[in-house]
């Protein structure tokens, strides 16, 4: 049987038998630390980050930058594994910057994102040395020059700029995607106005500019559409005001393999035409390209992650639909009931077996929205206690894990050079009521 196992990290045992991540045995896994099950493949996300600084320092000579959009998978180790790699993250809560800070994260290469950020955000963030507000609107700007000003302190910041580009069609629009809830329109003169406020501003140092526009991305063409737009407008911005743009940073989305149907990303070719189309691009325009960041969270970490669950109950309703439920569901994996986000499965315990049967997994939450794949492949035969593997869960699982049902979240157990260890332990009862007065 060969089955397309969509990353060199997945493999099966010599017996065929059981399904190997990382090059570890995942029932040995679910056994020894029970399920539901993240797994994380810490040599991957290494890899990943390398694979990244290269191909991007290849495209633009060194001037380049990358950034971990950590909302992707946000914990402690992960962290500190950015810090190894001298990576930049972006975070978007005070909740990533104080876990950031207790993984000793540099504070000087962190991004603070988000749409709303309120005063006290503003002032944590100031408190502990964050290197830059993406500037998102402008009760913002004046409240982080507010807060800049009381410290005496000159604070970096990017304007986030809307290019208007729509990433479904990957389409310049004039009119559409001025309505994101996001950052300064170009088309309707916000943006131009903005930088003028910010440039008025005494404790605000504007470092450039920032924009994200794509998704699932697997060629440059929506980088190149937004390249085109963002350097126009940084040229145009030089000869109205003379400002120059230190940093460009143009945003995460490149995409992953859910499926096997999905193309594999040719990483260094895509960012060798991005590179040559924006040096191009801004010698036309005569200027000079500033330093450019890429902000890849999902790319960085999804296919390094995995998750196991125990089957339970198996019901087949005949000539409509077999379900197989499995012991976790949308609260470590909501994916699915969000967005159709598609996935493969496989029986880790009998990859020697045909997955001949049409199923749909679901969870145990007390909802019908609750699943994680309809009609997918597994054995006819699978039955309470086989271990099921859902692939590619590194990015937005844990991230976006819940409680609800008052189900307990699943551990994170790392795997790097053929161990494991815990860098994120379950969730017990007791957390569960550790609120509670
Ligand atoms: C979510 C996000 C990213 C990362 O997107 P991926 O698709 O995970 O690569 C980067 N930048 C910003 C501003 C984001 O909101």
């Amino acid at each position: 049987m060969t089955r397309d196992l969509l990353c060199e990290n997945v493999s099966v045992s010599a017996d065929g038998q059981h399904l190997q991540f990382a090059g570890i045995d995942t029932v040995a896994l679910a056994g020894q630390y029970g399920t539901p099950l993240y797994l994380m493949d810490e040599d991957r996300i290494r890899a990943c980050c390398r694979a990244y600084k290269a191909a991007v320092s290849a495209a633009f000579d060194g001037n380049a930058q990358v950034l971990y959009a950590s909302k992707a998978s946000s914990f402690k180790r992960i962290y500190e594994i950015m810090r190894e790699e001298n990576m930049g993250v972006d975070v978007v809560s005070i909740g990533e910057i104080y876990t950031a800070i207790k993984a000793g994260f540099p504070m000087s290469q962190t991004y603070f994102h988000s749409n709303n950020k309120t005063d006290a955000d503003i002032a944590f963030a100031m408190e502990h040395g964050i290197g830059y507000f993406v500037v998102d609107n402008e009760e913002e700007l004046f409240a982080v020059e507010r807060e800049a000003a009381k410290r005496g302190i000159r604070q970096s910041v990017l304007l986030r700029i809307t290019p208007g580009i729509d990433p479904h069609t990957f389409e310049a629009v004039s009119t559409g995607k001025v309505d994101s809830k996001f950052g300064f329109a170009i088309e309707t003169g916000a943006a131009e106005d903005i930088l003028v406020k910010a440039l008025a501003q005494p404790h605000i140092h504007v470092a450039g500019v920032h924009c994200h526009v794509g998704s699932q991305v697997f060629d440059a063409e929506v980088f190149l559409l937004t390249a085109d737009v963002m350097l126009q407008f940084i040229a145009d911005m030089k000869a109205h005001h003379g400002f120059v743009t230190e940093l460009f940073d143009i945003g995460g989305g490149f995409g992953v393999r859910y499926l096997d149907s999905d193309p594999v990303l040719d990483l260094n070719g895509c960012l060798a035409e991005i590179g040559r189309f924006m040096k191009q691009k801004a010698a036309a325009l005569g200027i000079a390209l500033p330093k450019i960041a890429f902000e890849p969270g999902r790319s960085i970490v999804a296919d390094a992650g995995m998750t196991l669950y125990t089957v339970g109950n198996v019901k087949a309703i005949p000539d409509f639909i077999n379900y197989v439920s499995v012991d976790g569901g949308m609260t470590d994996n909501v994916r699915y009931a969000m967005y159709q986000a598609p996935y493969t499965l496989f029986q880790a315990n009998a990859m020697n077996r045909e997955h001949d049967m049409t199923c749909t997994v679901v969870g145990r939450c007390c909802e019908s929205g609750d699943v994680i794949q309809p009609n997918i492949k597994l054995p006819s035969t699978i039955a309470r206690g086989d271990i099921v593997a859902c692939l590619t869960t590194g990015a937005y699982h844990y991230s976006m894990a819940s409680n609800y049902n008052r189900l307990t979240r699943p551990p994170i157990v790392m795997l790097a050079n053929g161990e494991s260890y815990v860098a994120v332990r379950r969730e017990t009862i007791d957390d569960l009521t550790a609120l509670d007065m």
